[in-house]
């Protein structure tokens, strides 16, 4: 079993950097570890041939500094290392490096994408004080992109209501779920994912909880609802299926390392 390690998230450090710090680099979506069965993460030695001029401070996990950046598609990797994306190391590692890596992730594709200014195109700089990069010309910022997303667990008597996406694997179905618009609260998103996607009116939505999901950039909102009028229609152009599910007779429910498994999991 893996020991529980401490996390704590900072803007910058006050140190140089150091070969032991944890170096989490990004190609394209997929992070570099180790190869082989015991997967851990690289410090800044293991991949110093790699290293970038710059990278992004996440914070210190276990009290070694993790620094993060993206990195070339083309850069050939360091016998003994391979990438791989996120989803798949989820149980590999254990919990908190496995979050750190999304957050790691989150930075490195903001501080990559945001290089020039969004309004007159001069090359940005981090701003020292501030998790955002400020233009020097028209001091517009840009901040880390989040994006709210709404997730429900739809319930009518002894049932669950679930859907299928056609990228999920064969047989898995999971809760609802959709963006929030601009505008509108996350309680409305719920209603309206609910009767867009299922055709369905529901009891007013329950806060569950939240999870951070860096499949991009998301902020995942949970919520809980009761089933109030309506027969399933699936909108088939953003599903395949939906349809209510017993206990007894359920699909293949998501990963546990989702919010969606746990709000099953809290209704199983
Ligand atoms: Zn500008």
């Amino acid at each position: 079993m893996l020991a529980v390690m401490l996390f704590e998230p900072a803007l910058s450090r006050s140190d140089d950097p150091q070969d032991e710090d944890h170096l989490l680099l990004f190609v394209g979506n997929a992070l570099i570890v180790s190869s082989g069965a015991d997967v851990r993460l690289p410090t800044r030695a293991e991949l110093a041939s790699l290293a970038p001029a710059e990278t992004v401070h996440v914070g210190a996990l276990a009290g070694q500094s993790v620094e993060t950046a993206s990195i070339d598609a083309e850069t050939p990797l360091p016998g003994g290392w391979t990438s791989e994306t996120l989803r798949p190391l989820h149980g590999s590692l254990s919990e908190t490096e496995w979050a750190v890596a999304g957050r790691a992730y989150q930075l490195a594709e903001w501080d990559r994408s945001h290089r020039f200014c969004g309004v007159c195109g001069t090359p940005t700089a981090r701003l020292a004080d501030e998790r955002a990069r400020a233009c020097p010309q028209c001091a517009h910022r840009a901040y880390p992109r989040h994006s709210p997303a709404v997730i429900m667990r739809i319930t009518r008597g002894d049932e669950v209501l679930l859907g299928r996406s056609n990228h999920f694997p064969p047989d898995m179905y999971s809760t609802l779920a959709g963006f929030v618009d601009v505008g509108e609260s996350a309680e409305a998103a719920v209603r309206r994912e609910v009767r867009e996607e299922a055709g369905i009116e529901i009891t007013e939505p329950q806060w569950f909880g939240s999870q951070s999901w860096a499949f991009p950039h998301s902020l995942m909102l949970g919520f809980t609802a009761e089933w109030a009028s309506g027969d399933v229609i699936a909108d088939l152009t953003e599903l395949e299926d939906v349809q209510w599910f017993t206990r007894e007779r359920l699909p293949v429910l998501p990963p546990p390392a989702s919010i969606a498994r746990r709000l099953l999991d809290a209704w199983l």
